[in-house]
Formats: structure tokens, C-alpha cells, sequence
């Protein structure tokens, strides 16, 4: 085999679709911008109602998209204008790309800010979703011929069904377990576990603590009986995918094995990252809103604002994909302000993280916000009884001075004093200020 054919079989064993993943960026430019093209004519044409109500009212016409850069022209959409269309023409709203009866699934994205919206995937979009997440578990060296248990809630608004078909489409045999239910039911998960022992788990936040609880309870080692190692919870793992929005989630990726960002799949959907009060697009390393075009699907989604703060790595990854790299760094509404600053709950948890006496085996903290500005930070953390507080947060506030400017006030609090989360955890409170004061 010449040296051309050894670089083909070893993309062949990285990518799980190497002449797309590895596509010359201006082959794969000029790839966005035919499909941009035809999902921007179908706005116009077919049309959909609710993005050309929305182009026209801003001026726009059929002709004013001339290529890609002038994508950045055009108006973005949140959530709350879905929810409106969907409340004005129930029960699908008029932003559907596809008439409702060629669906074939729903979902309901989480309605923490507001009533929940409804997705509807039609045959195509599900396999378009499913070929990005064939590529997303492949780059976690994820193969065909073992055994993955996964503890994603099943329902309306979770990513369960997705996520198990995008593993069982790889010929990977998927051990759909749920979250941690009652006593009797994680005995049985456990016990399958052990009959089993899965090459890997896929399980979130507590999860993977409180399987391994009950293990050791029942008298199993989790390692060595159910091949489960807690690997902790270090908060460097968010940026080994970006979890938006069901909406996009699929083709935001997964990072390699450079474990330096996830490689979007930049074919299916253009993604920017736009400065939410100037519509500036943010270049390498600034943080910015996630702003999706779906490209592929019949029920697609033009410049939707995910309102999730999120960072381009733009420098060529040495693992040879061209698709660019994405930050995950956390929600909108998560964002704290102090000062002139805002921070993002994934700051303090790096910060905490490099602290062991309070974030071993984990850091359980949430950071208080005042319903009026303060002058500095508030974080509620947890600490052992061993730690000299007084000491620890002197060194807290030096560190967070130094990394972001600002100053902060830590309240200590015992272990499981700060609520615990099956799935996705709340690290920010919203607190009245009078309750802030130094006790
Ligand atoms: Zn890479």
C-alpha cells in the first residue's frame, strides 16, 4: 500500500465519513452556500410564511441573498417567536418547512422560559440528524460490535430517542437505562449492568455518583463488576459537545481526540456566533450567541438564535477534519454580570476545579444572583468539614481577581447543602440582594 492509500485507510478508521469530514474548506464553503441557496428559495417559493413575513418586513427580497457573507444581513429568530407563531396558528405554528402530516416525530424543547415549543422531524430530517450523530459518536472512537449504556430521560422534551438511534444505527447495542428511578428499578439497571459490563456509559451530571452508590450499597464494585469508572465531573467535559437546543444539537458535534472544541457539521448547517446587541459575527476565541441555519431538513430553521453562549475555535485541528471547532460554554440566561463583567457558572466551576479540597470527588456550588447589581461575585459552595474556610476563600478571591477583574464573596456551605440534579444542573439562583449582605 503507497503512502496515499495509508493516509485514506487511517482517515477511514477516524472519520466515520472521511470525504466530507476532510472536504477543502472552500469545496465546503461552496457546499453551504448551494444548500443556503435552496433553503432560502424555499422561504420564498414554497413559501414559509413565517420567515418571509419576517425578511419582507425587514426589507428584504428573494434577490438580496447573494452569497454566503450576506447571510449576516438578515434578521435572527429566538424561541419566543416560534412560541408566537405556534400560539397565532396552533398547533404547529406557520415556520414549518414541511406540512405537518409528513412528520413522523415530536419533540418539546424545555419550557424553563416560557410554554415548551414543538419540533417535528420529518423521515429526512431524523436521517440527517442521525448521520451527524453517527459522526459525532465515531469521533469518540465509539465502533460497531460493542455495548453503550445511556441514562437519557425518554420523553417529550429529551434527547433519549435521538440520542439511542444515532447509537443503534451504528450497529453499537444500546442499553437504554434511564435516569436513576426508585430503589427497585436502579437494582435492576444495576443488575443488567453486571450481566453486561457495557464498553461504555454514557450517563450525566449525578447520574454515573448515584448508579455508583447504589452499587457499592448491594456490595458491587462499580469498576470492576459493572465497568463503570466515575471519572469525576470535571467541567472541561461540557466542551466535548455542544448541548443546544434540540432544534440543532445533532449537527453541533462532538470534539476529537484533540479534546479542543466540537467539530460541527458544517454541510448540514452553518453555524455563527453573533454579538447579541451589535449582530457583530465574533471571530476566533469570543463569546457570542449560537445562531443556527439548518441545511438539510425539511423542517428547517433560518439564523435561529439558540440563545446559548458558545466560542469558535477557528485554528485547523492536526486531527485533520475541516469542520471548524465549537465551545459550549453555557445559556444566555445563565450569565451573571458584575461590573462590567459577565461570567458563565463554566468559569467559576474551572476555577473551583483547580481547588481540590472542595471539588473532589466533586464541586457542588451555585452562584447566587442579586436582583440588583452587586459589587462583587456571590458563590454558594460546598465544603468538608476539614477545610479552613477563612483561608480558602482568601485564595478564592484572589484567583477569580486575578482571572476576571472582579471581586467575589464565597458562602460555605456543608456537603449536600446544594440541590443535586439527575440531569442538567442548576448552577445559577436568583436571590434577592437584601439576602446577600455578609452574615
Ligand atoms: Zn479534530
Amino acid at each position: 500500500m503507497g503512502a496515499d492509500g495509508e493516509r485514506k485507510r487511517l482517515e477511514r478508521e477516524r472519520f466515520y465519513e472521511p470525504e466530507i469530514q476532510t472536504l477543502p474548506r472552500e469545496q465546503l464553503l461552496e457546499l453551504q452556500w448551494q444548500r443556503l441557496l435552496r433553503q432560502w428559495r424555499r422561504i420564498w417559493d414554497t413559501p414559509i410564511p413565517f420567515f418571509k413575513r419576517k425578511l419582507e418586513s425587514a426589507g428584504a427580497t428573494r434577490e438580496d441573498l447573494r452569497n454566503l457573507r450576506d447571510l449576516r444581513l438578515f434578521p435572527t429568530t429566538t424561541k419566543a417567536e416560534l412560541r408566537e407563531s405556534e400560539a397565532q396558528f396552533p398547533p404547529f405554528g406557520d415556520y414549518r418547512g414541511a406540512p405537518p402530516e409528513q412528520a413522523v416525530r415530536l419533540g418539546a424543547s424545555t419550557g424553563t422560559s416560557g410554554r415548551p415549543t414543538l419540533i417535528l422531524w420529518t423521515r429526512k430530517d431524523l436521517e440527517v440528524d442521525y448521520r451527524a450523530s453517527f459522526r459525532a459518536r465515531w469521533r469518540w472512537g465509539i465502533r460497531p460490535g460493542t455495548c453503550l449504556a445511556n441514562a437519557h430521560p425518554f420523553g417529550m422534551n429529551a434527547g433519549g430517542w435521538h440520542f439511542s438511534h444515532g447509537i443503534e444505527g451504528l450497529g453499537i447495542l444500546n442499553v437504554p437505562s434511564g435516569p436513576p428511578g426508585t430503589a427497585g428499578e436502579i437494582r435492576d439497571v444495576l443488575e443488567v449492568w453486571r450481566r453486561l459490563r457495557p464498553d461504555t456509559y454514557r450517563l450525566f451530571g449525578n447520574v454515573a455518583t448515584r448508579f455508583a452508590e447504589a452499587a457499592r450499597e448491594l456490595g458491587l464494585d462499580p469498576q470492576r463488576d459493572l465497568n463503570l469508572c466515575i471519572a469525576g465531573d470535571h467541567p472541561a467535559e461540557q466542551y466535548l459537545m455542544v448541548s443546544s437546543g434540540l432544534e440543532a444539537l445533532p449537527l453541533l458535534g462532538s470534539a476529537c481526540d484533540e479534546r479542543d472544541g466540537a467539530h460541527v457539521a458544517e454541510d448540514l448547517a452553518i453555524v455563527e456566533v453573533v454579538e447579541p446587541n451589535s449582530g457583530r459575527l465574533c471571530g476566533h476565541g469570543e463569546r457570542g450567541n449560537l445562531v443556527v441555519t439548518v441545511l438539510e431538513k425539511d423542517n428547517f430553521l433560518f439564523r435561529y438564535d439558540l440563545e446559548d453562549i458558545v466560542r469558535w475555535n477557528e485554528l485547523p485541528c492536526p486531527c485533520g477534519e475541516t469542520h471548524r471547532r465549537l465551545f459550549y460554554e453555557g445559556r444566555a440566561r445563565d450569565l451573571v454580570r458584575v461590573g462590567d463583567k459577565a461570567l458563565l457558572p463554566i468559569d467559576v466551576a474551572l476555577l473551583l476545579y483547580e481547588f481540590p479540597e472542595i471539588s473532589t470527588p466533586s464541586a457542588e456550588y451555585q452562584i447566587l444572583r442579586p436582583d440588583r447589581p452587586l459589587p462583587a461575585l456571590h458563590v454558594q459552595v460546598e465544603y468538608p468539614r476539614s477545610v479552613d474556610t477563612a483561608g480558602l476563600e482568601q485564595r478564592l478571591r484572589q484567583r477569580l481577581r486575578d482571572r476576571f477583574g472582579i471581586d467575589s464573596e464565597w458562602h460555605f456551605v456543608p456537603r449536600g447543602t446544594v440541590p443535586r440534579f439527575a440531569y442538567k444542573a442548576n448552577r445559577v439562583v436568583d436571590v434577592p440582594a437584601s439576602q446577600l449582605a455578609r452574615q
